[in-house]
C-alpha cells in the first residue's frame, strides 16, 4: 500500500484560530514508515508561546467558561466525545502517519478511549465536590466553613511523540473538566494529530480556551513552563527532560505534575498459565514497537521453566509482522526516527557486550514500501542479569529482557531494584501469591494475567522517578484544582469573642469597645 500524501500545512492553534509562527519559519514533519515530509509544522518562538498563553488567560477570565455549571460542563464533555467520533478517521490517519502506530491499534483502541475519556469527565464533572460544607466547629466559636474547588487557571501541557493524541487527552480532559484553559505542546515529530484535535474541541468552547503551540522542546517548551501567567505544567516525556522541566517550574513555584520513564518488571510465576502469559508478555512489550512508557521491559522467569518459556517466547515473537502502520495487516510499525532505531541498536550491541544472549531479532529490518522507514525486528535477550545497562535504562523499542530468578523474595527484589516504577505485572494462578506481590510492587499500576489494561476512570502515574501525579480517574481531577477555605464567623458578640483576648490582652476598651 502506499503512503505517500500531501504535504500539508499546520499553522499554530491560537484563540480558536490558525495562526503563523512570528518568526514564519516551519519545520518538516515526516512519516516515521517512509521518512517523507508529510507536513510543515509553524516553528513557534517565546513569542506565540506568549500569544497563546494570554489568549488562554483572556479565556479563563471569562466568566462564561471559569464559571460554567457542571451540567452544562458536562455537556460541553459529551460534545468533545461526539466530536472525535464524527472526526474518528482523519485523527486515526494523522496520528498513524506521524507517529507510526499502527492503524488497526489507533482506530480500534486510541480513538475510542479518547471519546471514552471526555465522557468519563462528563460523569466526574457532575460528581465532583466543587463545593462542600464543614460541621460546625465547638471552638472558638460558631461558624460556617466551606471548601470550594476551584481551576487552577492556564494550564500547560508538554506531550511525547509516542500516543500524542491519547496523552493529549489525558490533559485536556480534566484541565477542561474543571474549568481551566490550556495550552499545549506538542513533540515535534507528532504536532498533526494534536493540532487538529484542538480545532474540533474548540468547535464546542469558547476561543482560547484551547491553544497549540508547536516547535522545539528547548525553545517553546521551556518558554511555555517559565512564562509566569501559566498555572500549571502536566509534562509527559523522558525522566531526564522531566527533571528539568520541574527546575524551571519552580522558579515561579508552578503546580507541576509529570509522567515520565519506565522499566517495568514482569514477573512470570512458577504455577502461571503459559497459554496466557506468553503472549501476554510479549503483547506487554512489542506493542507500538516497545515504545510505551509502561511497557513490560524486563520479564521475570523462574528458572524451573526458564527454557520452556524462552522457546515458546521466540516462536510467538517470530509470528509478529512488522509493516507500514497503515496497513490494517501490520502487527507492528517503525520506530519514530533513524536516531531512535540508531539509539535502540546501540543498546542491542550494549547487551552483546555486556554477555547478554540474544534469541530473536536484534537486526534492524526493510519493510517492502517503507524503505525509508526505521524498523527493528522484535528482539529478545536471554541471560540478563538486573545490573547490564539493557536491564537499567529505558530502550524505548522493541527489546525484551529476560531474568531469571529462584524466589519469590529475590524476583520482588529485583523488580523494584530500579530509579522507575510506572508498571509492573505478574502472572500467577494464584490470587493470594498476586497480591502478595501486587503489594511490595513499587509501581503506580500492577497488572495480574495482564498487561496495558489502563481505564479511563482508573488513576495512572508513577511511583519513584516515573513522575509525580496522576492522569485519569478522579484523583487526575484534583491536580487542575485549587482548594479555598472559606470562614463565616457566626459570633456577633464582640465579648464572646475570647480569642480576641490573643492580641488585646488588656481589657475591653482596648478592643475597641465603647
Ligand atoms: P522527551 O522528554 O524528549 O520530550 C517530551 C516533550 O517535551 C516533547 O514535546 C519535547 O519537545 C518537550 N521538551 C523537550 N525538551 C524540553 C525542554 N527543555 N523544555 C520543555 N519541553 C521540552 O520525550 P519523548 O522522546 O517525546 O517521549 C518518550 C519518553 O516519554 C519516554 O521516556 C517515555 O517513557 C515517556 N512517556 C511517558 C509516559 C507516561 O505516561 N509516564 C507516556 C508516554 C511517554
Amino acid at each position: 500500500m502506499s503512503v505517500k500524501v500531501d504535504v500539508l500545512t499546520m499553522p499554530l492553534f491560537i484563540n480558536g484560530k490558525w495562526e503563523s509562527a512570528a518568526s514564519g519559519e516551519w519545520f518538516d514533519v515526516n512519516n516515521p514508515a517512509t521518512g517523507e515530509v508529510i507536513a510543515k509544522a509553524a516553528k513557534g518562538t517565546a513569542e506565540d508561546v506568549d500569544r497563546a498563553v494570554m489568549a488562554a488567560r483572556a479565556a479563563f477570565d471569562q466568566a462564561e467558561w471559569r464559571e460554567m455549571n457542571p451540567k452544562d460542563r458536562s455537556k460541553v464533555m459529551y460534545a468533545i466525545a461526539h466530536q472525535i467520533i464524527e472526526h474518528a478517521e482523519e485523527l486515526a490517519y494523522l496520528e498513524c502517519v506521524s507517529s507510526g502506530g499502527t492503524i488497526r491499534r489507533i482506530s480500534s483502541n486510541d480513538i475510542l478511549q479518547m471519546a471514552d475519556l471526555f465522557q468519563t469527565f462528563g460523569k466526574f464533572v457532575l460528581e465532583y465536590p466543587f463545593s462542600e460544607t464543614l460541621p460546625v466547629p465547638p471552638f472558638p466559636g460558631p461558624a460556617h466553613n466551606f471548601i470550594w474547588r476551584e481551576p487552577v487557571g492556564v494550564c500547560a501541557a508538554i506531550t511525547p511523540w509516542n500516543m500524542p493524541m491519547l496523552i493529549a487527552s489525558w490533559k485536556i480532559a480534566p484541565a477542561l473538566a474543571m474549568g481551566n484553559t490550556i495550552v499545549i505542546k506538542p513533540a515535534s515529530y507528532t504536532p498533526l494529530s494534536t493540532l487538529k484535535l484542538a480545532e474540533i474541541i474548540s468547535k464546542v468552547v469558547p476561543p482560547g480556551v484551547i491553544n497549540v503551540v508547536t516547535g522545539p522542546g528547548a525553545e517553546t517548551g521551556e518558554a511555555l513552563v517559565r512564562h509566569p501567567i501559566v498555572d500549571k505544567v502536566a509534562f509527559t516525556g523522558s525522566t531526564e527532560v522531566g527533571r528539568n522541566i520541574m527546575k524551571l517550574a519552580a522558579d515561579t513555584v508552578k503546580n507541576t505534575t509529570l509522567e515520565l520513564g519506565g522499566k517495568s518488571p514482569n514477573i512470570l510465576l512458577e504455577d502461571a498459565d503459559l497459554s496466557l502469559a506468553l503472549p501476554g508478555s510479549l503483547f506487554g512489550v512489542f506493542l507500538h514497537s516497545g515504545q510505551l512508557c509502561e511497557s513490560g521491559t524486563r520479564l521475570f522467569v523462574h528458572e524451573s521453566m526458564h527454557d520452556e518459556v524462552v522457546e515458546g517466547l521466540v516462536q510467538l515473537a517470530k509470528n509478529i509482522k512488522p509493516g507500514n502502520p497503515l496497513d490494517p495487516a501490520s502487527d507492528m510499525g517503525p520506530l519514530i526516527s533513524k536516531q531512535q532505531k540508531d539509539t535502540v541498536l546501540s543498546y542491542i550491541r550494549s547487551g552483546l557486550e555486556e554477555g547478554a544472549e540474544l534469541v530473536c531479532g536484534g537486526k534492524e529490518m526493510s519493510v517492502p514500501g517503507c524503505e525509508g522507514g526505521s524498523f527493528i525486528e522484535p528482539t529478545i535477550f536471554t541471560n540478563v542479569t538486573n545490573d547490564m545497562k539493557i536491564a537499567r535504562e529505558e530502550i524505548f523499542g522493541p527489546v525484551l529482557c529476560v531474568i531469571k530468578y529462584t524466589s519469590m523474595d529475590e524476583v520482588i527484589a529485583m523488580a523494584n531494584d530500579t530509579i522507575y516504577g510506572l508498571a509492573a505485572g505478574v502472572w500467577t494462578r494464584d490470587v493470594n501469591k498476586a497480591y502478595e506481590a501486587a503489594r511490595k510492587l513499587q509501581a503506580g499500576v500492577v497488572w495480574i494475567n495482564d498487561w496495558h489494561m489502563l481505564r479511563n476512570d482508573a488513576p495512572f502515574g508513577g511511583y519513584k522517578q516515573s513522575g509525580i501525579g496522576r492522569e485519569m480517574g478522579k484523583h487526575s481531577l484534583d491536580a487542575y484544582t485549587q482548594v479555598k477555605h472559606v470562614h463565616t464567623s457566626m459570633v456577633t458578640d464582640l465579648h464572646k469573642r475570647n480569642w480576641y483576648g490573643i492580641l488585646f490582652s488588656e481589657k475591653a476598651e482596648t478592643r475597641g469597645e465603647k
